[in-house]
């Protein structure tokens, strides 16, 4: 630990202690709502900061929970505590359930649905004589711990800060985990995570059920503090204002939720002393208020109060522990092995065939470059054989396996990996975060093992293979930094780095050259040599001719979708079908 963080939890926790006997038993139940809510809006940070799946039925969760733990504990009898693992499972089974029909579509449906849901989930708490109607459930049990009542606020105070703080510690090491990385990782795109072995599907059903978790844990707490449940607290209303105060705060941080939740409190207690002072419409104006809020922050601090704290440790760059054991590597095949074979590859888009019955081989070893004009059907051959698109006939045929019928995520995992020719890289994770993300698919620590910080020995695994395939393109030193600092012939290779760290026996490489000054061509072509000799396989498609001319064993060249020529860059360079097509090019 750091002698920050030292002094922070030592902050923390004579806060923590102290603020019972100092603040005022009404700032204490102020602060026991902050806590609550601020768990909540946890949740939407991953959810939203992290993932960019948006949910209005957060509340919709919170009453599930709040209601599964009155009904068992003051109609049924059962000790308060039992509430606390009913809450958690029915809200996360709701969840699951929930997301298993929408997160197959985009994300746009989840955002609707929840509304959908958020509504006749209220709709339903008013209306059930069972969950008492728009009345509620009242004398809901208090919780005790070895006799003695968390009843009063002042005691009840330590049962919700440390729920917050464990939820805090675990969703801290969560998102710094492999999943997290992973859940960091949803903005990029389905073609992205794909290519990294990483389900789109399951991280977001992980994140929405992860999110309705800590829901019910809110509504548990809400419960035996209140004493009481009705519907109103869980309206969908009460759902926005919990994206309100993620998005306030800073829905990019953990410590944005508790920032959020920490204001918009204080501002809902101020505005219900001071409105009904002015206006006999004080619960209109309130709303008035909170959508100019929101609209502010969205056009003016996209990032929340968090964004606007300044860094007060600029990202150190200490050098990257190297020593671990290393990851397991596969056998790579003899040189000269066939390995990949594409035949009668074609791919019809309406009355377009971009790709007409292409056949070639690759074998082990071998460097092969796909070229032709703009237009030709490369990047589409390339997309048909990495997966990113189903041909319309045809197979393609890697160690003895048919790709076009694996599932397009199990590819990495087979072996082949991918770059792109407009950089997917993630802008705001370091260059070490992007480069781990890439061996994702060699390691299985999931969502709880990464939450409760099990994940060590793994994680430095993990960090040294970033590292040693940093150290390869030459940007060690500038692991920690944010990707975004670097200039495009550097994001390229760390995005070659992303590739090799899955131990790839084939790379796949899209137009790498693309948008490089001539001294980074040479670079990278230097750096493909290098990892050519280390015996990865490399399938590049190109429109730069003089780029492949030097570094290549042989050239394909497509022209309108169909193969003109194959041949060793000699024989390419004297074919005239090659040169008609690329007449005023380059040759
Ligand atoms: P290249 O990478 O060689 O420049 P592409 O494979 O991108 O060529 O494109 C080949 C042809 O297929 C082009 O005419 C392009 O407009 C068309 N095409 C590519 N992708 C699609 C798509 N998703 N839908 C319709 N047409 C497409
Ligand atoms: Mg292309």
């Amino acid at each position: 630990m750091t002698t920050r963080s030292v002094i922070l939890s030592l902050a923390v926790l004579i806060f923590v202690v102290l603020a019972p006997y100092v603040l005022g038993s009404f700032y204490i139940a102020i602060l026991n709502f902050v806590g609550i809510y601020s768990i909540v809006a946890i949740g939407i940070v991953i959810l939203t900061g992290s993932g960019g799946l948006i949910s209005f039925g957060q509340s919709a969760f919170v009453g599930l929970g709040a209601y599964a733990t009155a009904v068992l504990s003051a109609k049924l009898g059962f000790s308060p505590w039992m509430g606390l693992p009913v809450a958690l499972a029915v809200s996360a089974f709701t969840a699951a359930v929930l997301g298993m029909v929408t997160l197959h579509l985009s994300g746009h449906y989840l955002a609707l649905v929840t509304l959908a849901w958020g509504m006749v989930i209220t709709l339903l708490f008013g209306n059930l004589e069972e969950l008492g109607g728009h009345t509620g459930i009242s004398d809901i049990p208090a919780l005790s711990i070895a006799g003695i009542s968390l009843a009063p606020q002042e005691r009840y105070f330590y049962l919700v800060a440390v729920c917050l703080i464990l939820v805090m510690l675990g969703t801290t090491f969560l998102m710094q985990s492999r999943q997290g990385r992973a859940i960091r990782s949803l903005k990029g795109g389905e073609t992205l995570v794909t290519s990294l072995g990483i389900s789109q599907f399951r991280i977001r059903l992980g994140i929405f059920v992860i999110s309705a978790l800590l829901a019910g844990l809110a509504g548990w707490l809400y419960a035996h503090s209140q004493r009481y449940v009705g519907p109103d607290p869980f309206s969908i209303q009460t759902g926005i204002e919990f994206l309100l105060m993620a998005v306030i705060g800073g829905s990019g941080h953990i410590a944005g939720a508790v920032i959020g939740a920490t204001l918009f409190t204080s501002l809902h207690s101020i505005l219900q002393d001071l409105l009904p002072l002015v206006t006999s419409r004080a619960g209109n104006i309130e709303k008035i208020i909170y959508g100019c809020l929101f609209i502010l922050v969205l056009q003016h601090a996209r990032s929340g109060i968090v964004g606007m704290l300044p860094r007060f440790t600029p990202r150190k760059s200490e050098p990257v522990a190297q020593t671990a054991e290393p990851l397991a590597r596969r056998s790579l095949p003899m040189r000269g092995e066939p390995l990949l074979q594409v035949s009668g590859l074609s791919k019809r888009f309406g009355g377009l065939t971009a790709v007409d019955n292409v056949n070639f081989d690759v074998r082990a070893g071998e460097i092969v470059a796909l070229i032709g004009p703009n237009g030709a059907g490369k990047s589409t051959t390339f997309n048909l054989i990495s997966g990113a698109l189903r041909p319309t006939k045809g197979t393609v045929t890697f160690s003895g396996e048919n790709l076009t019928t694996e599932k397009p995520v199990n590819l990495v995992k087979a072996g082949v990996a991918r770059t792109f020719q407009h950089v997917k890289l993630r802008p705001n994770m370091s260059l070490l975060e992007n480069v781990m993300l890439g061996a994702y698919s060699r390691t299985k620590t999931g969502f709880l093992a990464g939450a409760l910080h099990l994940d060590t020995a793994v994680e430095k695994q993990l960090r040294a293979e970033a590292a040693f395939q940093l150290q390869r393109i030459g940007l060690l030193e500038r692991a920690n930094d944010m990707v975004s600092s670097l200039p495009l012939g550097q994001q390229r290779a760390v995005e070659i780095a992303r590739a090799l760290a899955s131990d790839p026996v084939i790379l796949l490489l899209d137009e790498p050259a693309a948008g490089l000054r001539r001294l980074e061509k040479d670079q990278l072509s230097q750096l493909l040599k290098e990892i050519s000799a280390a015996g990865v396989t490399l399938l590049l498609v190109e429109h730069d001719m003089e780029f492949v001319m030097g570094l290549v064993d042989r050239i394909i060249m497509l022209d309108f979708g169909k193969q003109r020529a194959e041949g060793t860059p000699e024989e390419i360079r004297s074919n005239p079908v090659v040169r008609e097509a690329y007449l005023g090019g380059i040759l």
